[in-house]
């Protein structure tokens, strides 16, 4: 899952990156309101952290012209304004949670889990398919019970193929949700972890079909 990180301040910004990197999500930073607005009109993101006092256009400014684009994108709002009517502000124009300066990473970390999982459409940590369960808070995928050893990037693709089971994910999809822009990723890499799933899966009574030209798709086993 990609995160784009508005936030002007390096320190925090560079601390965040590192925080949400190792706990296995994209991150995109960028530090000021115009940049995250001229970001968020592609489609790529799970959800957008945004500092308040950014250069530029000031975060209200970015939630708002977000907002008018209709788009349904959490947003979880940083900010070292403790005021009842900034915090009233940001949630009437549409943030979807608040979290005042300074903050414990640990905390953070909790909020964007829950989230991302609200924004996938489903607000239980553990996704469960046939004999297979995902819990996408540890990340941790079993078969009947039996840990399933992944990667975290194993884990990400399966993540991204149960949420959407049943349809054709693009490999293009795949490498936005799981990688920024900075990490100059390729097509192939994806390849490499789907074809490692896919034999890590066998015995689970799922598979992942390869659809060319269009993508991959994670179904029950046919019998
Ligand atoms: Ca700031």
């Amino acid at each position: 899952m990609r995160i784009l990180i508005a936030e002007d301040d390096t320190a925090l910004c560079e601390a965040l990156r590192f925080s949400l990197t190792q706990a296995g999500y994209a991150v995109d930073p960028v530090d000021n309101g115009l940049a995250a607005d001229e970001a968020l009109k592609s489609d790529g993101f799970g959800l957008l952290i945004l500092d308040l006092g950014l250069p530029r256009i000031d975060g209200f400014e970015v939630l708002r012209r977000l907002r008018k684009r209709n788009t349904t994108l959490p947003v979880l709002i940083l900010s070292g304004r403790e005021r009842p009517e900034d915090k009233v502000t940001g949630l009437d124009l549409g943030a979807d949670d608040y979290l005042v300066k300074p903050f414990a990473l640990n905390e953070l970390q909790a909020r964007v889990r829950a989230l991302m999982r609200r924004g996938a459409g489903s607000a239980a940590p553990t996704l469960q398919y046939g004999r297979l369960s995902y819990d996408s808070v540890s990340r941790i995928a079993s078969v009947d019970g039996a840990p399933l050893p992944l990667s975290l990037h194993e884990a990400g693709v399966l993540e991204v193929l149960l949420r959407r089971f049943g349809r054709i994910v693009s490999k293009e999809q795949l490498v936005e949700q799981l990688y920024s822009y900075d990490q100059g990723v390729t097509l192939n890499a994806i390849e490499v972890y789907v074809h490692r799933l896919r034999k890590k899966l066998a015995g689970s009574a799922l598979q992942v079909s390869t659809h060319y030209g269009r993508g991959y798709l994670i179904d029950h086993h046919a019998p």
